[in-house]
């Protein structure tokens, strides 16, 4: 696995779909991003980016879903960013897809936020960030508009995209059969997720058809950095694929072990009585349930969500990125490198195969 710690500006193939390839901008593929009016300008700053440094070159779709009706405004601004041709899908998510189920009760859920806030967890006050980390588990991929494609790649308000990208990344997770693709690997607050690895070893239990053999069980369960999580989580990590970008492949989210797993946690209520996010959750499922030499670290790709960034190293001479790119610089803050865990993806999680792309 000496080839990770070559510079590197594209995965080391020579079958990559460069733009003005008969196959560029043709994947079965979305850029997907929930949002809300109000972050217009925000989403715009990714979107200009985004289309700078990739997608202009293959003139992928865009999905906007809104739990409230997207503005004119909103819509307005969007399609003037874009070529007049670009497909552009705006949805409005249905009610039951997005607020606190009628099965959650009210009593219970006050009570455990009140706990959790007194534990410092992140957002657990507000309800539409618990309706957030549901929706993104599960209900996305259920909307109409993602029915017909079979990849969405997840972007935010306020990212950054540094680097130059030369090739149709749908394309490359298409030829090499990858179901999902991703840039950070952290580590969580283990409160958030107090009862999600008990959880799902007994959906495990009930479903051992659905463990895969060569999956990345290890990389869930290794925290060496911090070993006092067990404590809180009884056995999980906490490591997990950071969501806010992320590229799925589709028909895994619809498989009936990923499906299953859905119901199960959604009858568990943890998305309110806890704080599960979605990215413990899709990690645990890919994890368990997929092959993990189907899961891609797009390590080429400088991203940036505050406070974290995957920057690459270019050879020298390459002037593929911006200067914000320091190669190698994980996060401003020194404090926060604990909370990076792709050494463990890198020990448990990545394949041979895998370091060569
Ligand atoms: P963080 O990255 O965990 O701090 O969470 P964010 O505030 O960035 O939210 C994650 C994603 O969900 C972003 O794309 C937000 O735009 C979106 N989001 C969060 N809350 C809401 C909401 O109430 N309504 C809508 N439409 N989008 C939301
Ligand atoms: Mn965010």
């Amino acid at each position: 696995k000496k080839v990770l710690s070559q510079p590197i500006i594209e995965p080391q193939f020579d079958d990559l779909i460069r733009p003005g390839h008969p196959l560029a901008g043709k994947a079965n593929a979305t850029i997907l991003s929930l949002v809300q009016n109000q972050d217009i300008s925000s989403i715009i700053s990714t979107i200009e980016q985004l289309e700078d440094k990739f997608n202009n070159k293959f003139g992928y779709p865009y999905t906007f879903m809104n739990d409230a009706e997207f503005s004119d405004t909103f819509k307005k601004e969007i399609l003037a960013l874009l070529p007049k041709e670009r497909i552009v899908h705006f949805v409005k998510i249905r009610p039951d897809d997005w607020n606190k189920p009628a099965s959650i009760d009210n009593v219970k859920y006050i009570e455990a936020v009140d706990k959790l806030a007194s534990e410092d967890v992140q957002y657990v006050k507000k309800v539409s960030y618990h309706n957030m980390c549901r929706f993104y588990s599960s209900k996305f991929y259920h909307q109409e508009a993602l029915t017909y494609y079979k990849y969405a790649w997840r972007i935010e308000p306020d990212v950054n995209f540094y680097c130059n990208i030369d090739y149709d990344m749908f394309q490359f997770m298409e030829m090499h059969d990858k179901i999902y693709g991703f840039t950070l690997n952290l580590y969580d607050s283990p409160q958030s997720v107090r009862s999600l690895w008990n959880d799902t070893l007994e959906f495990v239990k009930e479903n051992p058809q659905y463990l895969n053999r060569d999956g990345a069980y290890e990389w869930l369960k290794e925290n060496v950095q911090n070993p006092e999580n067990y404590n809180i989580t009884g056995g999980y990590s906490t490591c997990h694929f950071w969501t806010n970008f992320e590229i799925n492949n589709l028909d895994f989210l619809r498989s009936e072990p990923y499906e299953k797993y859905m119901d199960f946690l959604e009858k568990k209520g943890g998305f309110y009585y806890e704080r599960w996010g979605d990215a413990p959750v899709r990690s645990l499922a890919l994890g368990l349930f997929a092959d993990k030499s189907k899961i891609h670290w797009f390590r080429d790709v400088a991203y940036h969500h505050f406070p974290y960034t995957n920057c690459p190293s270019s050879p020298p001479g390459s002037n593929r990125c911006d200067k914000k790119c320091i190669p190698g610089k994980f996060s401003p803050y020194d404090n926060l490198y604990v909370q990076n865990c792709m050494a463990t993806w890198l020990k448990y999680g990545m394949t041979d195969e895998e370091s060569k792309m």
